[in-house]
């Protein structure tokens, strides 16, 4: 059966690197991917693909508008990757005209049209610029696109006030649509008492966490090579932990409906770990 997922997290926390490293892994045990860049910047794609700008859904429409009859079928928007993982990248407006998000909406209904989602895949990935749940970027939570999304997030307190607006963001669309919390996924900034502050914080949003990723120099060698650790270092432990976070979401059953901290309680709990974890 189809699984559709969404990753989210605050602007650089790593749901691109982690996205593609998990695709990796799944792709390379043999199970059938698409990963769909929901992101202007079109980088979502580029360790799987080793192509650092890859043409994008939004730029081919462009570029074959002036000639073609509308809703004419776009050529060449998939690109096959590592392990045979199809990646699309929605891309975005023009500088400076439309909306990003609005090109998203585009982009998603051209692939869907297109045929490009389809029952053969064992999963779809959509990774979602920044920490915004608002217009196109919500599209995949709140069309029911996605039916599971995962937090990424560090033991920051910035990427745990993105993750638990993101929280509340799944919230207000839960009644109204099919997507669910699967869990948080603690990508290390070795912050003190990092993932008891992490797993804490899960918990009280009502999920658990489903992976930890360790932070490791082994992740900048791998993009510097324009691959993923599944590729470039496949004995690495690193790429163990994305092997195991990998099969943590493979057998995932918990799906819930986030009860998202308030700004105070975060806060506190923040708090209360570091001055733990500093011996106080
Ligand atoms: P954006 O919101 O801009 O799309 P993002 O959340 O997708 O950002 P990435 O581009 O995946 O973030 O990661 C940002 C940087 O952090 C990258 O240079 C990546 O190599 C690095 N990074 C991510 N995870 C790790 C890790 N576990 N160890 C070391 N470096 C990491
Ligand atoms: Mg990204």
């Amino acid at each position: 059966l189809l699984r559709q997922i969404a990753f989210y997290g605050k602007g650089g926390i790593g749901k691109s690197t982690t996205s593609q490293n998990i695709a990796a892994a799944l792709g390379e045990a043999g199970l059938k991917m698409l990963v769909v860049g929901c992101d202007p910047k079109a980088d979502c794609t580029s360790l799987l693909t080793g192509e650092l700008f890859q043409e994008t859904v939004l730029e081919k429409v462009r570029s074959q508008s002036r000639n073609a009859a509308p809703n004419a079928p776009v050529e060449g928007i998939v690109h096959t990757g590592f392990a045979d993982i199809a990646c699309v990248e929605s891309g975005g407006p023009e500088p400076g005209v439309g909306c990003a998000g609005r090109g998203i909406i585009c982009a998603i209904e051209l692939i869907e049209r297109q045929g490009i989602i389809h029952d053969g895949l064992d999963y779809v990935f959509y990774d979602v610029l920044g920490d915004v749940v608002c217009g196109g970027f919500a599209m995949p939570i709140r069309e029911g696109k996605a039916q599971e999304i995962y937090l990424v997030t560090s033991g920051e307190m910035m990427a745990l006030y993105a993750a638990n607006n993101i929280a509340t963001g799944i919230l207000k669309f839960a009644s109204s649509g099919r997507a669910r919390l699967g869990g948080v996924i603690c990508n290390c900034r070795n912050v003190a008492g990092e993932v008891e502050l992490v797993q804490t914080f899960a918990e009280e949003l009502g999920t658990s966490v489903v992976g930890v990723i360790p932070r490791d120099n082994i992740v900048q060698q791998s993009e510097l090579n324009k691959q993923t650790v599944i590729q470039y270092a496949p004995t690495s432990e690193q790429a163990d932990a994305y092997r195991a976070l990998a099969h943590a979401i493979e057998v995932n059953e918990r799906f819930s409906v986030p009860t998202p901290l308030s700004r105070e309680r975060l806060r506190e709990l923040a708090l209360s770990i570091a001055e733990r974890a500093a011996g106080k």
